[in-house]
């Protein structure tokens, strides 16, 4: 592994097509990746741009991996334990060796918070439990749905969900007082259990019920609303600015509070989309660009 001018954490959407566009600015750029980006959980996405028959998450990122290493980006696997100023640049730990880098990419992603119940992340992965409205809700369309949440976060998503149905519940497994929106909830139709979830009933292809307190109930589809966790461990070490919810605060050029310090995708506030995160991968991989060059002297005076 010899050091890259930038050093790109994460293979995701984000990171590979920040790679893309790094390469084709002729920059040395390596990419290491810890395994099991979020994209790969995608069975079929049918609002990625470009494809209206649908395309897996494998796939898309294949193909970005295909095209980062067409203008020679270095795409390999690998965790990154540590991250340290050094002058102007970093240096990272990688499985026990040190690389440095002139200027860093955070493309990280978030980790789902899944319901404590048996298989359920297995559900997910097969999306007969999904955790991602706006991904897909539309095929929700006039389906009987089941929103499991905690607090109020539980509670907007099942309120989007109305968007598409008339039949939506919301499970909510928190203590009844972290709900504050119950009322308001009723008033649009959404139906609220208040209860302690016991199992996910999965009959082949589908989730077919829902248990609770001896109960038994039958949804057409099942959604978990539990949020996710940013990994920007990396990035709290260094000192950079978080929001509330724990993820990376950047400029309009996608640049943390930490000089040389970028990133991009569901790790950054927003939305957490493949179109964001590769939006945002351009914008931070042409800024990197423009900085390197500043401070290379390679721009023209003010
Ligand atoms: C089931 C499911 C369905 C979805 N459907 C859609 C859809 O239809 N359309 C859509 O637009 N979006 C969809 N999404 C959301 C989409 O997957 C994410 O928005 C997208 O993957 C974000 O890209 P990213 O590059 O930020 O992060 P990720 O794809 O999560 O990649 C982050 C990578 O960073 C790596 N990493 C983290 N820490 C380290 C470290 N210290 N060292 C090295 N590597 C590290 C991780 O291992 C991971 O591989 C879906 C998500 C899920 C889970």
């Amino acid at each position: 592994m010899t050091d890259p001018e930038v050093l790109v954490i994460g293979a995701g959407p984000a990171g590979l097509t920040a790679a893309t566009y790094l390469g084709r600015f002729r920059r040395d750029t390596l990419v290491v990746d810890g395994g099991e980006p979020r994209a790969s959980w995608i069975p079929v996405s049918h609002n990625m741009p470009g494809f209206p028959a649908g395309i897996s998450g494998a796939d898309i990122l294949k193909r970005m991996r295909e095209q980062a290493r067409e203008y020679g980006a270095v795409v390999t696997a690998g965790r990154v334990a540590e991250l340290a100023k050094e002058g102007q640049g970093f240096v990272a730990r990688i499985d026990g060796r040190s690389v440095r880098a002139r200027a860093v990419l955070l493309a990280t992603g978030v980790v789902d918070r899944h319901p404590d119940l048996k298989g359920v992340e297995r559900a997910v992965q097969r999306s007969l439990v999904r955790i991602c409205p706006i991904c897909d809700g539309y095929e929700a369309t006039d389906k009987a749905v089941a929103v499991i949440g905690h607090s109020d976060k539980g509670a907007r998503e099942a309120a989007f969900m109305r968007t598409y149905s008339d039949r939506v519940a919301l499970i909510h497994i928190g203590p009844p007082e972290a709900l504050t929106r119950q009322a308001a909830l009723q008033r649009l139709g959404v139906e609220v259990i208040l209860a302690p979830l016991d199992a996910v009933v999965l009959e082949k292809e589908r989730v077919t019920a829902l248990t609770w307190g001896g109960q038994t109930r039958a949804f057409d589809l099942v959604y978990s609303a539990l949020g996710a966790s940013p990994n920007a461990e990396l990035a709290r070490g260094l000192g950079a600015r978080l929001s509330d919810d724990g993820r990376l605060e950047v400029d309009l050029h996608q640049a943390t509070s930490v000089p040389g310090l970028y990133a991009a995708g569901d790790v950054v506030r927003g939305l957490n989309q493949i179109a964001v995160a590769t939006a945002e991968a351009a914008v931070a991989a042409t800024d990197i660009h423009n900085r390197l060059r500043r401070m290379d002297g390679q721009t023209l005076p003010d």
